[in-house]
């Protein structure tokens, strides 16, 4: 066999090799002008070879950020160090379709790149090599694993009637509250409420008459707080929310407009309206206070008298 026709089969080898991975090549120059661009890339881009060999990157693919691009393919020529560009940090390098209408809904093709140097005889990096790798089954699965796990981390720490959060992650929240204020030595107070005679709700209108007091109940206090307030339902008919930043006449503010909404808005179950009241207790922090418990039990002492001195009121223990 002459030195020509192993050559020659070499180069069909490399080409056919080449053509069938399953991973996008091409060859960059300096000016970033394409060297090389196999079957991958035309396949995906619907560019022939012809097309686009000679061409500038930039010109033909206006999805590339030119800037961000010659940044991270500086090191490779600079250093002959190989760069990396993730689908977490950017989608995808060339904007190609996805090939999975009915698997998913997503339309173009997640792509992790790798970039290469391609060093001259010389010792210098020429060319650099660009290596596209098609990771959207990946990209997807990794998605919605992360879109599950929010979903149940969300719905751990949610009551499922009110949407409030529940006792455990509430009381998480006023031990982070406790720790937080006692740190900076900033106020914050907590209100504690009961809904009055509720057993008297469910026993004359029924449990689901009962369920709607709860939710409405919680959307009044949702109403009434402001923002960065904490609310949870912390047992059957009983609520709580921390106001960071709030001192105790503040909190009875609240918690006083929380009594009155409460007391205006009969709720609506078959046409008949039920009037509801509730008793409140509210605690501010005080440094010498040994745990957030102690700080709950404050309120709850609050709410206790409010419901020994006749209900329907507010009972600020200092
Ligand atoms: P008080 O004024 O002293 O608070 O009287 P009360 O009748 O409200 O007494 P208590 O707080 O002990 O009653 C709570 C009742 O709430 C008892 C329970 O059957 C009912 N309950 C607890 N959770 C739910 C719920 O999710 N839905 C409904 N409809 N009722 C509930
Ligand atoms: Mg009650
Ligand atoms: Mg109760």
């Amino acid at each position: 066999m002459t030195e020509d026709l192993s050559a020659l089969e070499d180069f069909h080898l490399k080409h056919d090799l080449l053509g069938s991975i399953e991973v996008g090549i091409l060859i960059l120059d300096r000016d970033f002008n394409i060297k090389m661009w196999n079957q991958f890339m035309q396949n995906h881009s619907g560019m022939m070879p012809s097309t686009v060999l000679d061409k500038c990157l930039f010109e033909l693919f206006s999805e590339i950020d030119e800037s961000w691009f010659r940044q991270k393919c500086d090191p490779v020529f600079k250093l002959r160090s190989p760069a990396f560009i993730i689908w977490e940090q950017r989608n995808y390098l060339f904007r190609f379709p996805a090939y999975r209408p009915i698997t998913s809904s997503v339309e173009d093709m997640y792509q992790n790149v790798t970039m290469f140097p391609l060093t001259s005889l010389s010792g210098e990096v020429e060319q650099i090599c660009t290596v596209v790798y098609d990771v959207t089954d990946e990209a997807i699965s990794k998605q919605r694993f992360q879109a599950a796990n929010e979903q149940l981390q969300k719905m751990s720490r949610t009551d499922g009637l009110t949407g409030l959060y529940n006792r455990r992650y509430w009381e998480e929240q006023c031990e982070h509250e406790y720790k937080r204020s006692k740190r900076s030595g900033g106020n914050a107070s907590l209100i504690i409420l009961d809904i009055d005679h509720f057993k008297s709700i469910n026993d004359n209108y029924g449990h689901p008459a009962g369920d709607k007091v709860i939710k409405t109940m919680a959307r009044i206090i949702t109403t009434a707080i402001r923002e960065t307030d904490v609310a949870g339902r912390y047992g059957g008919e009983e609520f709580t929310v921390i106001l960071p930043d709030t001192d105790a006449d503040k909190a009875f503010v609240v918690a006083e407009r929380i009594r009155k909404l409460a007391e205006h808005l009969p709720v609506e179950y078959e046409g008949k309206p039920i009037k509801f009241t509730v008793s409140l207790g509210v605690a501010k922090l005080d440094p010498s206070y040994s745990s957030h418990s102690v700080w709950i039990d404050r309120a709850d002492k609050g709410l206790y008298e409010a419901k020994e001195s006749g209900r329907n009121r507010t009972v600020l223990n200092k």
